[in-house]
């Protein structure tokens, strides 16, 4: 005989009518039970062989086959060695098979005596995955099924323990006489003996194991319902996420539900920072009876659960925090107990028996808290409330994280679309910008082609018509380049300390130089020499003062003033105004001036020439220079001033480096 052949296969080839039936393990468990039990409650002295496929399923019921010795000596145990099972001749024969043997597929019980006969004789059937149909390696003991008979016939239940002595034989060569008495006194038993089953232990253990089924069942339908409710709380919160990108909306649905589903006295969820001393209760869940937090400063800094939570990055819980020393997370914490303001206890006031903090953590930060409060003392946080806690705080902070980056986008988007406003608003305006003194320009040279005989006076304004829009023309030309160069942030600044007079004064020559025919205000500086040295591009800073300046002068009347002062604006800063007593500008024009070709007039009636695009260029480079410029007026006819501040050398507020370097410096690259 092969040992590789079943003994299953065996006998169901010598006895063809047998149909074999499944059995689960903890079926067949209590019939084993029941059998070695018939055994033990008997006084047969049988032939008992029982095959455990494996040593460690022996292990188990070692104890047993012990007893059934003390009641007959022909007794044979089997299985796969995995430690120190071996054949061995003891209190009973032990045969250790080869790992190859099909009997590591089998298990079997084989009792056979002159009152009672009956057999257990199954191969174990591959677990296959319901969904991919592939084998499952490790099944669990209650899935693990076998396929075989069990029967009290006794012809059938001889015949199966002669081919498992003949296949002991092959094992234990040497126990060839106390098999062939075991085999002979099986064979002379197939017809001459009876059975007489006490169905008792059969009944008895029947029962257990269905009750022991029963119970199983049960604690797998509260797993399975605990596990519902943890999905039913984590969809609802997590559909909250997908239909609103609103934190307060998916705050609202978490403290709810979460607050029904604990049957907490409070639930709070709520946004903070690790560094916060305290938040603002908005989200609440409240049981009956119990003060609610909403509105109300909840102090974060002088909470221990709070401090621990935030180290730690890891939920703390008090299951009595009315005791002097808290037991957090089953450890022992003395801590500073959370007082109000006025100094009465926060757990007595809120009625806080027991209470729990969950961070909400992401990437190492955290984003916020979800708390949780009961009133009755010694209330136990199961591993299954916990968990369920902590799943729902992690979705809070994909919520969060989702919200912001929504808000973020949401940002870039408004920034995009008025970028491409500005765009288009720029194309047009600057196509018109460019067509007014171009059609001007045409006309007038068409007009001076196509009439030789224009009287001269009339040909010379023609001329200066076209020349003054050619000049407007490149002018225009000319700012726009240098606000894209400078809104493109390609400008590299110079920057060095200057004396601020030096600057002033180069941008009034040169206001000078420019309106030499023109009657301007009178000019009043009041720049000290002593004010302390600016770090600044001076190239570009006379730049803007000179643009301030012809501002100033173009929208005041020849009878009117234009002062210049400076002053010192705190320890770090430099403060340059531009006052005139012209035109002024209505209070809520006085951010739109910076806009690029803003006039007042409106680009088709202008009366004083300009791009529009002067005070645009003042504030890119104001900004580059570390500084700001706003503007000032109470008002039409009320005058304006414009306002900017420059960073002054530090270490300089004594002015000593003016005079230092007063000689030396010269502001040499002006613009003209
Ligand atoms: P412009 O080339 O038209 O001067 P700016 O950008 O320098 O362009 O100025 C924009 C507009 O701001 C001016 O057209 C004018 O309406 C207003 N503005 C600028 N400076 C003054 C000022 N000193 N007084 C009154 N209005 C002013």
């Amino acid at each position: 005989m092969s040992n590789s052949t079943s003994i299953l296969e065996d006998l169901l080839r010598a006895m063809p009518d047998l149909r074999p039936q499944i059995y689960f393990k903890s079926s067949l468990t209590a019939l084993s039970h029941a059998m070695e039990d018939q055994v033990l409650a008997g006084t047969d002295r049988p032939v008992v062989i029982a095959n455990f496929q494996r040593e460690r399923f022996y292990r188990q019921e070692a104890h047993r086959y012990l007893r059934i010795s003390e009641r007959t000596d022909q007794v044979y145990v089997l299985a796969a060695p995995e430690t120190d099972f071996a054949n061995r001749s003891d209190r009973y024969e032990t045969i250790a098979f080869d790992a190859t043997d099909a009997l590591t597929q089998e298990w079997h019980l084989i009792v056979v005596g002159p009152r009672y006969a009956s057999c257990l004789l199954c191969r174990e059937r591959q677990v296959v995955d319901s969904f991919t149909d592939f084998p499952v390696l490790h099944a669990p003991d209650q899935a693990r099924r076998f396929e075989g008979i069990w029967t009290f016939d006794r012809p059938t239940v001889c015949k199966a323990a002669e081919l498992l002595l003949d296949r002991i034989l092959i094992y234990r060569p040497e126990l060839r006489d106390k098999l062939a008495q075991a085999k002979s006194s099986v064979t002379s038993k197939r017809q001459s003996g009876f059975n007489n089953v006490d169905p008792g232990p059969f009944a008895e253990r029947l029962v257990t194991y269905l009750q022991a089924g029963q119970y199983k069942l049960l604690k797998a339908y509260r797993s399975i319902a605990a596990q519902e409710r943890k999905e039913r709380l984590v969809n609802s919160i997590t559909s909250a996420i997908r239909r609103s990108l609103n934190p307060h909306e998916i705050f609202n649905v978490a403290v709810q539900e979460l607050g029904q589903a604990l049957q907490a006295s409070r639930c709070l969820v709520y946004r903070c920072k690790a560094t916060d001393t305290s938040v603002m209760i908005q989200h609440e869940y409240l049981g009956e009876g119990v003060d609610s937090l909403v509105g109300q400063e909840w102090n974060l800094d002088i909470n221990p659960l709070f401090q621990l939570a935030v180290q730690a990055q890891e939920r703390m819980y008090v299951e009595d925090a009315q005791t002097d020393v808290w037991i957090v997370n089953d450890q022992e914490v003395v801590p500073r107990l959370p007082t109000s303001s006025n100094g009465t206890s926060l757990v007595n006031h809120w009625q806080i028996a027991a209470w729990l903090m969950v961070p909400v953590i992401h990437q190492n930060r955290l984003l916020g808290i979800v708390e949780v409060h009961h009133r009755e003392g010694l209330y136990e946080w199961t591993d299954a409330n916990l968990e369920l806690i902590e799943a729902i705080a992690t979705q809070i902070g994909v919520a969060l994280i989702q919200a912001e980056a929504y808000a973020n986008l949401e940002d870039l988007n408004q920034q995009l679309e008025a970028l491409d406003r500005t765009r288009s608003n720029l194309i047009a305006i600057t196509g018109h910008e460019l067509r007014t003194p171009l059609s001007t320009i045409q006309i007038c040279l068409e007009s001076l082609a196509s009439e030789p005989d224009m009287d001269l006076e009339l040909r010379q304004v023609m001329l200066m018509s076209a020349l003054s829009d050619a000049e407007r023309m490149r002018k225009l030309i000319q700012d726009f380049l240098t606000l894209s160069q400078l809104e493109s942030g390609r400008i590299e600044w110079h920057l060095e300390p200057l004396p601020i007079r030096e600057c002033v004064d180069l941008a009034l020559s040169s206001l000078r130089a420019r309106q030499l025919h023109s009657e301007l205000p009178e000019i009043i500086t009041q720049v000290s020499s002593e004010l302390p040295l600016i770090r600044t591009d001076g190239e570009w800073l006379v730049e803007v003062l000179s643009k301030l300046l012809d501002n100033a002068c173009k929208f005041t009347e020849p009878t009117g003033q234009v002062t210049i002062q400076a002053h010192l604006n705190g320890r770090q800063m430099l403060e340059v105004t531009v006052s005139d007593t012209g035109r002024g500008i209505e209070p809520n024009r006085l951010e739109t001036v910076f806009d690029r070709f803003y006039q007042e007039e409106g680009a088709l009636r202008r009366s004083t020439g300009g791009t529009g695009l002067g005070l645009a260029i003042c504030r890119q480079i104001v900004t580059g220079l570390g500084g700001r410029i706003w503007a000032e007026s109470e008002g039409k006819d009320r005058g304006s001033q414009f306002h900017l501040t420059l960073p002054i050398i530090q270490g300089d507020l004594d002015g000593n480096a003016v005079k230092a370097t007063k000689e030396k410096r010269k502001v040499s690259r002006v613009k003209g």
